[in-house]
């Protein structure tokens, strides 16, 4: 009998076609079909493996009878998935590390682009009939600027190297993991988080969301940063206090902000963040690229098949961490 692979939420035809024939997809969206929560978990329990992307799968449905053997993340930050239950519980987590850094840090560049040149506000106003504003909307350049990055990963390391070449940025990074880096690296490590705050012009965060990360900057780090700071965050929500970052952006304390992601999504549109001056939101899209949306659903579809037939899946994600 054909496997059944619990899929909530959309992913790419790459990957569908690849599980039609080896196994029965339950797949709600695919007819329009808008199940309530408790279809959902049911459909969670009786699946052989499923593939989330922001799906949460907690330590409750990993300790209610199921017969789930593999979860697959589709994409990277599997904060939405309680991977040491799953260990605990003899579920393999597999994800899909490779497919989306570059889209991530091409948007990342975007947004760090769009907040120096008031592309949003500036955009709006020519829509607006409000042509002659024009004068209100002077920007910053990058070249020479400074750049700070925040945990030098994978998709860390790309913005780095696109700020660094392309935009002739003084890039410094900061990763408590990361001890050196070669002398052919166009960019040089800060020697602590505190150094990078006070002297960038941007900062962009790209590390996962764990105990060490939450609110990684807030109150007590927002003094530290330049007055025409901007900052940039496409890594999760709770890296950054929302509410310290909403006092910050309305006393003019630092320059402006770029999100993709939030403390909790979807962010309502009267949340205060919305409202805050200087700040351009988009509604986590970093990693929807044609390219990244195909790559991500054929590996996690790779490594669902892979469990299920015995072989070692080439993305595990390994115990206990949350990268
Ligand atoms: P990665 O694992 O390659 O890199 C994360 C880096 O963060 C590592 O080098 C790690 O050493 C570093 N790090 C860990 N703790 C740190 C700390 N306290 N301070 C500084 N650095 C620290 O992951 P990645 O592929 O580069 O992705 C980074 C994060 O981006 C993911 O965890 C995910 O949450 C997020 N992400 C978001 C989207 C989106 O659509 N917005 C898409 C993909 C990934």
């Amino acid at each position: 009998m054909k496997p059944t692979v619990f899929i909530p939420e959309p992913i790419a035809d790459a990957g569908m076609n690849m599980l039609a024939e080896k196994a029965t997809l339950v797949a709600p969206w695919r007819d329009g079909h808008k199940p309530n929560d408790n279809e959902l978990r049911s459909m969670l329990y009786t699946a052989d493996a499923a593939i989330v992307r922001l799906f949460q799968v907690t330590r409750s449905d990993l300790e209610q009878p199921n017969q789930l053997k593999v979860i697959a993340k589709h994409g990277v930050g599997v904060d939405n998935i309680d991977v040491n239950a799953a260990t605990e519980n003899g579920i393999p987590v597999v994800y899909t590390p490779t497919a989306n850094a570059n889209a991530v840090a091409e948007h990342t560049v975007a947004l760090m682009m769009a907040l120096a040149r008031r592309i949003e506000p500036a955009a709006e106003a020519v829509k607006q009939g409000r042509f002659s504003d024009r004068t209100q909307f002077q920007g910053v350049e990058l070249a020479g600027k400074t750049l700070g990055v925040v945990g030098l990963g994978r998709i860390g390391a790309r913005v780095a190297e696109i700020a660094a070449f392309g935009l002739a940025m003084n890039v410094i990074a900061y990763d408590p993991f990361v001890a050196q880096l070669s002398s052919e690296t166009p960019y040089t490590l800060a020697e602590s988080i505190e150094k990078l705050f006070g002297s960038a012009d941007f900062i962009t965060f790209h590390v996962p969301l764990t105990a060490d990360t939450h609110h990684l900057i807030g109150e007590s780090r927002i003094p530290l940063l330049k007055a025409d700071c901007r900052i940039i965050n496409t890594s999760r929500g709770a890296v950054i206090d929302e509410v310290a970052l909403v006092s910050a952006l309305q006393d003019g304390r630092i320059a402006g902000a770029a999100l993709d992601v939030f403390e909790k999504e979807p962010l309502p549109a009267d949340h205060p963040l919305c409202l805050a001056p200087n700040i351009l939101l988009t509604p986590h899209i970093s990693s929807s690229t044609k390219e990244s949306l195909d790559t991500m659903a054929i590996d996690a579809v790779q490594g669902v098949l892979d469990v299920l037939e015995g072989k070692t899946p080439q993305f595990p994600f390994g115990t206990g961490a949350t990268s």
